[in-house]
This record gives structure tokens, C-alpha cells and sequence, in this order.
């Protein structure tokens, strides 16, 4: 380690969400000295993401962190493509994939609780820490380091640090300091997401923990969180938020997914804007971006979180065998050659098609899609291939063979 002066640190990184914390936790176990530095008072409690993928559980597992969240989560086996009209059309089981990773579920568990786990984690390590209060501002790099600054209640401060990773989501101001283009479009429609405690298996028979339901207008991904059944939908651009949450509205939406004898208690909502977008480059110099400030997608499949996680492995393996092994930084070039491409082929490409197949309008085409999934699930291999892609381990296969 280089030093235990506070302002001088081998890495610092933006953000400490998902993807800052595993990152940090990684680098912290290498040895590597590392800051996060966090706008918030304290770790963002936000619902958010809550589908953990099995590769992104196998990586976690060996960093101690996957039992933690089991423990926390709720164990799905299984995902359901539905239609609205027509109900249950197949189901696939992740048992058919085990050969191929230890964790042959998705787990679905509040992505705050795992940087809850790992904030507990890094207080082992005495050269890892998180500065809350502390907002990225800005950062100057040389050949040698970078300096950043950052605001705290207490006035604008600087530290200096071998390299930088921004991972402060989506608006980056890590990725804005660097002016680099976030390439890609935002969807004309807005999405909601409801929580309600009443337990939708029971109201559906066949319903699934994990369903993908087909309408023109009234798709919807339900998802059974460990505390509530999500339901996420979306509604038209000009919708204003008091429209979107009129209790009738969202009653009304929710009763012709599962039709129920009585009102839903809807304890949570949210409305949000979506973006597919992958800056233009994951590196300059010795400023990284990893996770949302380096892409942005649908959230349906829940591979945002999943992809930024895998970025974070990849990036803060390759800086520990620069530390470690003596490596050169070209290693950053290849971090940047590995996941950018997944990020546009793989992850873009998968949720804008997971979205069209939800929203098809042509009655023949969705009757065609059916047909398919159905012959799919008739066919093992099929459903291998299928399973393998959804939860990324062809993605992150491919992106590994780059070299
Ligand atoms: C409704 C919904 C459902 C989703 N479901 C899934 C899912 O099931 N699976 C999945 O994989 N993904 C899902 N996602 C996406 C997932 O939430 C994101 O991909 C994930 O949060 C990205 O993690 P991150 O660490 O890159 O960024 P973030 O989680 O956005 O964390 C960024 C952190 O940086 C901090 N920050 C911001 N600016 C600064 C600054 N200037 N200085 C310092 N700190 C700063 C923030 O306070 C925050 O703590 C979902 C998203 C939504 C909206």
C-alpha cells in the first residue's frame, strides 16, 4: 500500500452504490488503498434493482458476500412469459443450467442490502473507508495521478489518487467532468413501479415470482421482492405524476393483471424516465467508468445492476494485478474492450428486445412469439440457450474470451 495519508490514495472511487462498494470491497481485499466518496448522508435505501443473476452470485460468493444476501433474499427458480389475455404461456426452470454455476436461481433481494453487507465488509479493512457528505466536483490528471475534488458540508476538499473509477449512476458527474458522449436514446414513455404487500400468487394461481407479461399497452414485469409483488408498467409521456398515481389508475391497471376481489394496498410508487445509453468509452487515462455512469438500460431482464457489478470485478481484478503483479496499465484498455461491446451487443440488444416483445401490437406476431416460446420450451437444448443468455452467462463468457 502506498500510503496512510488521508488525502493520497491508490484509488478512489464516485459513488458508492452497487458497484462502487463491490469494486471497493475487492480492491480492499487486494490490498489496494481505496476511498469511496459518497454524495448521500448515508447508502442510498432505495428499492431499485432486486434480481441478482447466478453469475453475478457466483462472483459474490467468492468474495464472501452471496450467503449474506441469501440469507436476506428470496430464492426464484423459475421465470414466467405470460400474456395478458392469454395467461401462463411457458415457464423456465434454472435448474436446466446448473451445470454452469453454483447458484441456479435468481435471487431476488433489495439492492441496498447488499451495500449494506459491504459497507460492514470494507470497516475490516483499515485502508478502505467511505467519505459520505462527499460529492464529486471534478478531476485534473497528469501522467502520474489523478487529484479530485469533492464538496463536504465542511467545504470543498482535494485528494490525489492513482486512478479514478466513476461510478456515480447515471448522470456521472465523473463521465461529464471527462466529456464523454452517452450515446443511445430515451424511451417515449415513462414507467411506474408499484409495490403491494398482497400476496399475488394467491390472486393468480399460476402466477410465477418472476413473470414477463404481454400487452400492446399493459405489459408489465411482476417481480416478487422479498417484502412486496413489484409491478412495473408503463403509461404515456403526458401522464403527470398525480395522474400516474391516482389510486384509481393504479388500481384499475393492477386488477387486470391480477384480477382481485378488493383494492391492492399499495405501499410504494415510483416514476422514472428510461435510457439505453453506453458512454463512448469506458477510459481516459487513468479516469474509469464502470456501472450506470458507463451505461443505462431497461430494467427488463434486470441486468443494469448485474452488468455495472460485473464491470466493477473486472475493472478492480485487473487494477489489483497492476498492484499486485506488476502488470501495465494496458490492462485498463482491455477493461475497456471487454465490457464496453457487451454493454452495446449483449445488454442494449437484450432489453430493447426483452421491451419489444412485451409491447408487440401485431395480434399475428404475438400469437407467432408465443408459438416460438412454446417450441422452445419443448426443446432442452433451446431452453439452455435461452436461460444462458437471460441471466448473462453467455454475455460474460464472451466478453471474457476478449483479449
Ligand atoms: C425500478 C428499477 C428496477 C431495477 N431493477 C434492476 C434489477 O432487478 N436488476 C438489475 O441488475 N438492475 C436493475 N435496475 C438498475 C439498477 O438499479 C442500476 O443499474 C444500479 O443501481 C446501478 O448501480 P451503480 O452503483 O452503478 O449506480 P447507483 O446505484 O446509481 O449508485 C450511484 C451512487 O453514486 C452516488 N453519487 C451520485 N453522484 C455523485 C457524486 N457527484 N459524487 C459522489 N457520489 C455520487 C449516489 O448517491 C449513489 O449512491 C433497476 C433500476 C430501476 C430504476
Amino acid at each position: 500500500m502506498t500510503t496512510n495519508n488521508r488525502n493520497t490514495r491508490q484509488v478512489v472511487i464516485a459513488g458508492a452504490g452497487p458497484v462502487g462498494c463491490v469494486t471497493a470491497l475487492i480492491l480492499a481485499r487486494a490490498d489496494v488503498s481505496v476511498t469511496i466518496l459518497e454524495a448521500g448522508e448515508d447508502l442510498v435505501p432505495e428499492l431499485r434493482a432486486s434480481t441478482f443473476h447466478p453469475p453475478t452470485l457466483d462472483m459474490l460468493d467468492e468474495l464472501g458476500v452471496t450467503p449474506q444476501l441469501v440469507a436476506q433474499g428470496l430464492i426464484t427458480p423459475k421465470i414466467q412469459y405470460r400474456d395478458l389475455d392469454d395467461g401462463l404461456i411457458v415457464e423456465f426452470d434454472h435448474d436446466l443450467i446448473k451445470d454452469r454455476t453454483n447458484h441456479p436461481y435468481r435471487l431476488q433481494c433489495e439492492q441496498f442490502k447488499l451495500t449494506r453487507v459491504i459497507e460492514k465488509m470494507l470497516g475490516e479493512y483499515p485502508h478502505a473507508e467511505i467519505r459520505f457528505q462527499s460529492k464529486f466536483l471534478g478531476a485534473l490528471q497528469d501522467a502520474d495521478a489523478v487529484t479530485v475534488s469533492y464538496e463536504t458540508p465542511g467545504g470543498v476538499e482535494e485528494i490525489t489518487c492513482d486512478y479514478l473509477i466513476g461510478s456515480d449512476g447515471s448522470r456521472s458527474a465523473v463521465r461529464k467532468s471527462q466529456e464523454i458522449e452517452f450515446e443511445g436514446f430515451t424511451y417515449p414513455e415513462q414507467f411506474v413501479t408499484v409495490s403491494v404487500p398482497d400476496e399475488v400468487d394467491e390472486i393468480v394461481e399460476d402466477m410465477g415470482h418472476v413473470c414477463y407479461i404481454a400487452h400492446p399497452t399493459e405489459w408489465c414485469a411482476l417481480i416478487h421482492a422479498p417484502d412486496y409483488w413489484r409491478f412495473l408498467f408503463p403509461i404515456p409521456m403526458e401522464m403527470t405524476r398525480e395522474e400516474a398515481f391516482d389510486d384509481d389508475f393504479l388500481q384499475g391497471r393492477l386488477q387486470r393483471l391480477a384480477p382481485y376481489d378488493g383494492n391492492f394496498s399499495i405501499e410504494l410508487k415510483t416514476l422514472y424516465g428510461v435510457n439505453q445509453r453506453v458512454a463512448k468509452t469506458y477510459r481516459t487515462g487513468r479516469i474509469l467508468l464502470a456501472g450506470d455512469s458507463a451505461h443505462v438500460n431497461n430494467p427488463l431482464g434486470g441486468m443494469g445492476m448485474n452488468g455495472g457489478i460485473h464491470d466493477g470485478i473486472n475493472l478492480a481484478k485487473k487494477l489489483a494485478r497492476m498492484y499486485q503483479g506488476g502488470e501495465s496499465d494496458e490492462l485498463l484498455d482491455l477493461y475497456d474492450r471487454q465490457r464496453r461491446p457487451i454493454a452495446v451487443e449483449y445488454v442494449q440488444a437484450q432489453t430493447i428486445r426483452n421491451k419489444k416483445n412485451l409491447e408487440e401490437t401485431d395480434p399475428k406476431i404475438r400469437k407467432q412469439r408465443q408459438e416460438e416460446l412454446r417450441a422452445v420450451a419443448n426443446d432442452v437444448e433451446k431452453t439452455r440457450e435461452i436461460l444462458l443468455q437471460t441471466s448473462m452467462i453467455s454475455g460474460l463468457e464472451k466478453s471474457e474470451a476478449i483479449l
